[in-house]
């Protein structure tokens, strides 16, 4: 059996960040706009990369760390737009499935159809799926993540309790900013619990791949016409430590 490497991809260069700061026997290596990481954490070998955003960049950022890293399984943390009422901003989104909301090629093929593979969404393999659910849970069960912020932070986001949702997520090369747009979606694909720009990319080329992979998002902004805003200071001052404490609890399976 092939020896584990785990693929770390970060929608934000300030997750990565912290996770590099984590490398026994570092090495870099820079190809095609892209830093890759190389070591260990807790004896496990990994990649760690920025995956750039949007669905071309991540899909080339994991083809990437396949063929030329030969990693074993994919880890995707980023933050992510709620479309669902029930969500708040710093709640967790753990993807089962995950559709690329702007892919239509009707009417030679369904609306969502991934051309050749003939299915509108992926499924994250139930292993990794399952043990990751399970890991976070914990994590955010016992408040650890909450606990990272000041009073101030927690009153600036809303942030006084939090949960993880495991549902459907959508992707594709738009930034939401508009109850409009939410709506649009909605009515498309009624199931949707966020939208973000990477996570059913990096799915499908996994799938093709057959590499197992689980996509995690933090809720930065609500989807409407105050996201920018939202996410910009979400990201600056939340988004960072959420993700290394979530990438860390989840190399240590
Ligand atoms: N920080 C960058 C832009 C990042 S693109 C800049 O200012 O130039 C937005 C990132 O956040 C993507 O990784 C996307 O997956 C995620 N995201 C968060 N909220 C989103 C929303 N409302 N719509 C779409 N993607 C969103």
């Amino acid at each position: 059996m092939k020896e584990k490497r785990i693929g770390i991809l970060g929608a934000m260069p300030e997750e990565i960040n912290g996770v590099v700061s984590l490398l026994k026997d570092k090495k870099e290596i820079v190809k095609g706009m892209r830093t890759y990481y190389t070591g260990t954490i807790n004896n496990i070998e990994v990649v760690v990369v920025f995956s750039r955003w949007g669905k071309v960049a991540s899909a080339t950022t994991v083809t990437h760390l396949i063929i030329e890293f030969g990693i074993t399984e994919v880890v995707f943390t980023g933050v992510a737009g709620a479309i669902s009422q029930d969500l708040n901003i710093g709640d967790i989104v753990i993807a089962n499935s995950l559709v690329q909301h702007d892919l239509d090629a009707r009417p030679i093929m369904k609306r969502f159809e991934i051309p050749l593979l003939g299915i509108t969404e992926l499924f994250s393999p139930k292993e990794i799926l399952d043990s990751t659910i399970e890991k976070i849970d914990e994590l955010v069960g016992n408040g650890s993540l909450i606990d990272l912020l000041s009073s101030k932070q927690r009153e600036l986001f809303s942030l006084t309790s939090q949960k993880v949702v495991v549902g459907q997520v959508a992707s594709g090369d738009q930034f939401f900013s508009s109850n409009i747009e939410k709506e649009n979606l909605l009515a498309i694909l009624p199931d949707v619990l966020c939208v973000e720009m990477e996570g059913a990319a990096v799915a499908q080329v996994c799938f093709e791949y057959d590499i197992p992979y689980v996509i995690i998002r933090t809720i930065s902004d609500v989807a409407n016409e105050n996201s920018v805003v939202d996410f910009n200071e979400f990201v600056s001052q939340v988004a960072s430590k959420f993700g290394f404490e979530i990438i860390q609890k989840l190399i240590k399976w």
